[in-house]
């Protein structure tokens, strides 16, 4: 097989056109080996789960790490290279902000490593928690955070895509053997589409529900993280969104009015005079819950390798980079095998 393949342009599939899949898809036409990358997705933004993320950079959430510390170098690598970002035009188009975040807990319980992720990591102070409207028998830190709305970011990786020569087709498959022996390798980003294309009985809908209000004056971050589920504030450029839910294998993608008068309860208790603004838009997104996330080769057939890279839950935005990068690796691995 490696004699055959001597000199050979490899010819890579990516599954998925999310968060996951993009950024996974311009860094391999960026990659070594410099293959032929073609996208195959059934939907494209503004149509899938992707859109409906903040897209923020959370560190806190302990019981994420625990359950897969590869998180922690992944969000590390997403955050460096929003760093790298943030300093040039192109944050003004994406619409990057650097953001205070402030993250509130009946009881803080950290994941080691993660407060070294991110820029400014620091507790507040009583006299802080009083201006914030944070009880003052709560926990509170603050960090720095990245958030961008997602549709920019997806166009701009499309187009980058596209400039580095890769070819898009739009089109379900229901199964990976579809495209057995068209491609050398083939990448899967489809999220909790995974759950079907290859009967994955890990992934699980994790429902966020979340609404977005006109409230210019809203300039900071506040997350309220409790069992099943948090309140949060993220400012953004058309509009402030509130959140959310997390219903696990809740499949309704249906706007739940009792979903909108608590996460609209939960986030006046910070800012009261949310109470004034005008709701703009309500959406659910159902995030591809996963305890781990999968990222891994598999083999289809004798020719070919599948690269998984899905099950992101609530990080898909968070983790995209850190994962790309490891994706990658993998797939110049699996190439570097087989002779190309
Ligand atoms: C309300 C809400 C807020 C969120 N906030 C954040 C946040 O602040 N930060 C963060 O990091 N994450 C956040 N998330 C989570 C984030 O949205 C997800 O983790 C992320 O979108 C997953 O991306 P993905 O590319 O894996 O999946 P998707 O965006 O679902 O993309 C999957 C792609 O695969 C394609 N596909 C699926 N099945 C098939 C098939 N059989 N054939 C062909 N194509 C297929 C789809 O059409 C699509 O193109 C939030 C989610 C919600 C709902």
């Amino acid at each position: 097989m490696a004699e055959v393949n001597k000199g050979k342009r490899p010819n890579v599939a990516v599954v998925g056109a999310g968060v996951v899949g993009l950024p996974t898809a311009v860094m391999l036409t960026e990659s070594k080996l410099q293959p032929q990358v073609t996208i195959i997705a059934e939907q494209f933004s503004p149509n899938i789960t992707s859109d409906a993320a903040v897209a923020a950079i959370r560190i806190t959430d302990y019981q994420t790490f625990a359950n897969d510390p590869r998180k922690v170098k992944w969000i590390g690598e997403t955050y460096q290279y929003l760093s790298k970002l943030f300093p040039t035009p192109l944050a003004a188009r994406l619409n990057l902000t650097l953001l205070s975040s402030y993250a509130i807990f009946d009881e803080y319980k950290e994941y080691p490593g993660v407060r070294d992720l991110v820029l400014g990591f620091r507790f507040i102070s009583a006299e802080e928690k009083r201006v914030l409207n944070i009880p003052q028998d709560k926990t509170a830190c603050s960090y720095l955070t990245f958030t961008v709305p997602c549709g920019p970011f997806l166009a701009w990786q499309l187009e980058q895509f596209k400039t580095n020569g890769g070819m898009v087709i739009q089109k379900k498959l229901n199964s990976l053997k579809e495209i057995d022996g068209e491609y050398d390798v083939i990448v899967n980003c489809t999220g909790l589409g995974s759950k079907e294309l290859v009967d994955d009985q890990e992934l699980y809908p994790n429902r966020g529900q979340a609404m977005l209000v006109k409230a210019p004056w809203v300039k900071y971050v506040i997350k309220e993280e409790f069992d099943g589920g948090s309140f949060s504030i993220y400012p953004r450029s058309e509009g402030v969104v509130l959140g959310g839910t997390k219903q696990i294998d809740n499949w309704s993608t249906d706007v739940d009015p009792v979903d909108s008068a608590n996460i609209l309860a939960g986030c006046l208790k910070y800012v009261p005079s949310l109470a004034q603004a005008e709701v703009l838009h309500e959406w659910v997104g159902l995030r591809p819950g996963r305890k781990q996330v999968r990222l891994e080769a598999e083999d289809l057939s004798e020719n070919t390798v599948i690269v998984h890279n899905y099950g992101h839950n609530n990080k898909g935005f968070a983790l995209s980079i850190g994962c790309a990068k490891d994706t990658v690796l993998l797939v110049e691995k699996h190439l570097n095998e087989r002779g190309f």
